[in-house]
């Protein structure tokens, strides 16, 4: 027997929940009310209205619809898992006494098929109302309404399948994301930089642009973990990263290649502009302490730079080598220094 739903229970005595990942349509959006569309012309009846268990009718106080009237109807009456016809709604035992069978829009006949989820749980209906009695509907009718559910299962089944896809895409970029940079100062990791080199490299050779790289260290960083401890020297390296990188283009590439040692891809920068930017660095480095804690730190760096316009045809391997021993020679020639890589410093 068909039972309408208590007015104490929010939501009614839907048996079974909507799960929480399928949005609940309201029947009302553009492929619900296609369908809706196509179930009203197929049976010519007043309304045809899709309804979830936990979906909530629009406000029927102010100025209802027929519309509105019919769509609260159809959500006062409990989840049924089978068939449901009522020929006459007059006539039925509960369901006639209801206001918009007594009242507007006097509605006479009912009918519903159930719409389960992807787990075949009873999860709502698609109704047909309409305002004469109905006294024959047929076993065709019947498969007719069934098959404009199953269209509204494939309609979540799609919903389901699109949000499952969409949420794996998110994860695999976050993953790959995850996969390229580092993880404590957020630039590039190793294996990132190196793979921007290659492509750089590469680009740079097709066009004829010279290629500059820069091998930056920090000087005596181990005494800062000695002295104030390796978060102090952490949250050292984030703020040289920071620095650093304000000193490139977006065309260019930050990434930590070590410890406490940066590599820096400037494509079509030749050994001059690759100096300059190295000094660059160097200076934003040194211009001002750094204040971690209680701790107010002068910084410096000692950096190498090795170009392909010096090395025309080296491999990126051999010019990240002649960049570090030039790094090694400001390093040897006191620090807090800038070193280009040429033919003649082998
Ligand atoms: P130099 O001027 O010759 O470069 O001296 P240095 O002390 O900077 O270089 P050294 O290679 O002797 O020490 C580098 C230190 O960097 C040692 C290592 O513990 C520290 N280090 C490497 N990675 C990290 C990190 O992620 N966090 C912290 N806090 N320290 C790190
Ligand atoms: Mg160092
Ligand atoms: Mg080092």
């Amino acid at each position: 027997m068909l039972m309408t739903k208590s007015a104490g229970s929010p939501g009614g005595a839907s048996p079974v929940a909507l799960p929480e990942q399928v949005e609940v349509p309201l029947g009302n959006d553009p492929e619900m009310l296609r369908i809706r569309r196509i179930g009203k012309k197929l049976f010519d009846v007043a309304n045809c209205i899709i309804t979830f268990g936990n979906a909530i009718p629009p406000g029927v106080e102010d100025n209802p619809s027929m519309a509105d009237l019919e769509t609260a109807f159809c959500h006062d009456i409990s989840l049924s898992d089978e068939i449901v016809v009522v020929h006459d709604v007059r006539r039925h035992a509960s369901l006639g006494s209801h206001r918009a069978v007594s009242g507007e829009p006097y509605i006479r006949f009912y009918a519903s098929y159930p719409v389960h989820n992807q787990d075949r749980a009873l999860i709502g209906n698609v109704a047909l109302v309409d305002y004469s009695p109905r006294p024959v509907f047929r076993d065709g009718d019947r498969q007719m309404l069934a098959d404009l559910a199953a269209l509204v299962e494939r309609e979540l089944e799609l919903r389901s399948v699109n949000a499952s896809q969409l949420d794996l895409q998110k994860k695999n970029k976050n993953l790959r994301r995850k996969s390229l940079i580092d993880p404590l100062i957020g630039t590039w990791n190793r294996g990132a930089i190196m793979r921007i080199l290659t492509i750089e490299a590469i680009r740079c050779d097709k066009l004829g642009l010279p290629l500059s790289l820069i091998v930056a260290d920090l000087d005596y960083f181990k005494k800062i973990n000695d002295t104030y401890g390796h978060p102090a020297g952490d949250a050292v390296l984030v703020k040289v990263a920071s620095r650093l990188r304000s000193c490139i283009r977006p065309q260019e590439a930050l990434g930590r290649y070590g410890g406490e040692e940066f590599l820096i891809v400037l494509p079509g920068s030749s050994h001059v502009t690759a100096m300059a930017v190295a000094e660059r660095m160097r200076t934003a480095i040194a211009a001002q302490p750094e204040v971690i804690g209680n701790a107010t730190l002068n910084l410096t760096i000692s950096a190498g730079v090795a170009s392909t316009d010096m090395f025309a045809t080296a491999t990126t391997e051999e010019l990240i080598s002649r960049a570090d021993m030039a790094l090694y020679a400001a390093k040897d020639a006191g620090r807090n220094k800038v070193m280009n890589a040429t033919p003649e410093s082998l």
